[in-house]
This record gives C-alpha cells, sequence and structure tokens, in this order.
C-alpha cells in the first residue's frame, strides 16, 4: 500500500465518477456547443451567484487569464511573496501579461488590508499602476491556512476605494469554505474573479474554472483561445466536475480530521520544530538541524509513504479523496516509530 500525500492532484477517478464521465453529453467546446460544460459552467456561476464561468484545462490557466483581463503590459499586481501566481506559475505574470509584481510579506500566506493600502501605488508617472489584487485560500505554502473573512471585507474596501479588481485564486477554496463554514455566495459577492480548481481536493482528472461578470468572462474566453486552452469535446471532464461539485465537497471535512490527526503526532516528535497548525488538508513541518526535508522523504518513502521537500528544512503532506482512515492510521503508525 502505497501512501501517496505528495499532492492533492495525485487522486484518481472513482468508478462512480468515471460512469459520470462515460455518460457526458459533448459537443464543440470552441463553438460553446458542449452540453456538459455549459452544464458545468452555468452550476458553478449558480454556486457562487456570478454572472458567468469559463472552464479551463488547469488553475494555472485560469489564475494567468484572470491576470491577463485585469491588466495592461507595465502595470502592477500585489500578492504574498508565497503565492502561487507567483510562485508556480513559470513567471507567467511576466511573460503571460508583461507585469510586475509587488511581494507583500504575510502571515501563512495572507495578506492585510493595511498591508495592501500602503503597497498601492500612488498616481505618479514613475510609478508602476497598480491594477490588480491577488488573494490565495486556502493558501498553499501557508499550510493550507484560511482567511478570515472580515479581513478580505476590508480589503475589498482598500481596492473599491482604489478602483483596483480583486482576483482569488481559490485552489483549494473548497477547502476553506468547509473549514470555515462560508458559503461561495459570500465570495461570489466579493471578488472579481475567482479560480476554482476540480482537480485538487474534489477529486477530478483535470479541470478548473474562472468565475467572473459577463464581460470578463467574454474576454477571458477570448485570452482561452490565445493561451492554447481552448478545447473540443472536453464534456467527458466536465462530466466529472459536475459529479465532483455535487458529491465530494461535503466530506471534505474528513480530509481535514485525517490532517489534524496526523499533524498531532507529527507534532510531538523530537525532529519536528513546528507543524503549522492544520487548519485543512495540508501539513507542513519544520525539521530540527539533525534531519534534512529531503532526508525525511526518503526515509518516509521506504515506509511507502510519499512526502514532498517544499524547502531544505520543510516538508509538505496533503490529505485527499484517495487517503483513507485506514492509510491515516497507518501513518500515524510509521510517525510514531521513526
Ligand atoms: C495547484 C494550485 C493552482 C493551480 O495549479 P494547476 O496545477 O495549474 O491546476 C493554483 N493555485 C494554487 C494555490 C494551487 O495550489
Amino acid at each position: 500500500m502505497i501512501i501517496d500525500f505528495r499532492s492533492d492532484t495525485v487522486t484518481k477517478p472513482t468508478p462512480p465518477m468515471l460512469e459520470a464521465m462515460l455518460k457526458a453529453k459533448v459537443g464543440d467546446d470552441v463553438f460553446s456547443e458542449d452540453p456538459s460544460i455549459n452544464e458545468l459552467e452555468t452550476m458553478a456561476a449558480d454556486m457562487f451567484g456570478m454572472e458567468a464561468a469559463l472552464f479551463c484545462p488547469s488553475g494555472t490557466m485560469t489564475n494567468q487569464i484572470a491576470i491577463k483581463c485585469h491588466t495592461q503590459p507595465g502595470d502592477e499586481v500585489i500578492c504574498d511573496e508565497s503565492a502561487h501566481v507567483y510562485q508556480y506559475e513559470g513567471g507567467g505574470i511576466a511573460f503571460n501579461s508583461g507585469a510586475s509584481v509587488k511581494l507583500l510579506h504575510g502571515d501563512r500566506g495572507r495578506i492585510t488590508a493595511q498591508q495592501i493600502k500602503e503597497a498601492i501605488n500612488p498616481d505618479d508617472p514613475h510609478r508602476a499602476h497598480t491594477s490588480l489584487v491577488c488573494l490565495e485560500n486556502t493558501s498553499n505554502r501557508g499550510g493550507g491556512s484560511c482567511y478570515d473573512f472580515n479581513e478580505i471585507r476590508k480589503i475589498k474596501t482598500v481596492c473599491d476605494e482604489h478602483r483596483i479588481p480583486l482576483h482569488l485564486d481559490g485552489a483549494r477554496l473548497w477547502n476553506a469554505l468547509v473549514a470555515k463554514n462560508e458559503t461561495p455566495k459570500l465570495y461570489g459577492e466579493t471578488f472579481d474573479t475567482i479560480s476554482i480548481c476540480l482537480s485538487k481536493s474534489l477529486g477530478c482528472p483535470v479541470g478548473s474554472l474562472l468565475l467572473g461578470k459577463k464581460d470578463l468572462i467574454k474576454k477571458a474566453r477570448r485570452v482561452r483561445k490565445v493561451f492554447g486552452g481552448g478545447m473540443r469535446q472536453a464534456g467527458f471532464l466536465a462530466a466529472a466536475g459536475i459529479y465532483a461539485l455535487q458529491k465530494n465537497i461535503e466530506r471534505l471535512s474528513e480530509d481535514h480530521a485525517h490532517a489534524k490527526q496526523i499533524a498531532k503526532t507529527i507534532a510531538m516528535k523530537d525532529f519536528v520544530k513546528f507543524v503549522l497548525p492544520a487548519e485543512t488538508n495540508i501539513i507542513i513541518f519544520e525539521l530540527t538541524d539533525f534531519i534534512s526535508a529531503p532526508t525525511l522523504v526518503a526515509k518516509l518513502k521506504e515506509h511507502n509513504i510519499l512526502g514532498y521537500a517544499i524547502a531544505p528544512n520543510r516538508v509538505r503532506l496533503v490529505v485527499h479523496l484517495d487517503i483513507s482512515p485506514e492509510m491515516t492510521t497507518r501513518t500515524i503508525e510509521i510517525f510514531s516509530s521513526l
């Protein structure tokens, strides 16, 4: 039994999800003629109370399309220094949009309204035009940390005062919604655009959605084509998404419970300096000088547990749909024995 905590992207479709995919009605989505994709886009937009949605191959693409739609070359984007849009999208902000980035030092990936206010450039020809603020919820490198919605409200007010749009990288927003007992509509009424992933904790093989106003999504559809993301009979993938939105959201609380149990055991080990609070499905822990992250990851692998060294002294484990209660128990046993 291999217990794979490298990412929540490693899940494989379950038999009922595969069945839903097989039965999908499909058409050419570049002509907007794929009934399953149209259904998924409407369903997601309705969940968030937003006007429209666009189905894309990846979360990187939905983020990059949003940034492209909100900015002009030479503009500046504000985000946390650990943000996926900056760290893990191949320099896409510069490559695709010709924009620069102002990085803020947040608390486990979360930035504040005050920090943003101070980072917005004045209207001065010497300075880049600040044209977008990006938040990430949950924060990946923050160990699955969740924003306090009151802070998001304050951030929205700052953005409104400066007429700057607000984008949410919500690759794992589902985890935050379940952990904090929040509704998608709360987010839909606050953000200009939201990127959500179906291929992360919801267990789909492929797919993300960009949500926003009708006009913006129309523009986004054009940008998606330019980026090479116009798909044809991708309704087979959208059908997995529809299934996941109906069946796989509530169960995320099980992943969160597993993550908390595992984190508790890890925190007791003498080779662990600290564990970031396991608020959702991600466990990040820092090691003492006695062992490096790659060494521990190799040691875990000998016990068929796969993790990921995200820094020389930090390891990340991600709990997901394919981690069973038995696997959680086994993982706790292994850590206890180390
Ligand atoms: C995984 C992830 C994405 C999107 O990644 P893809 O692999 O391109 O789907 C975006 N943001 C965050 C925070 C992520 O963790």
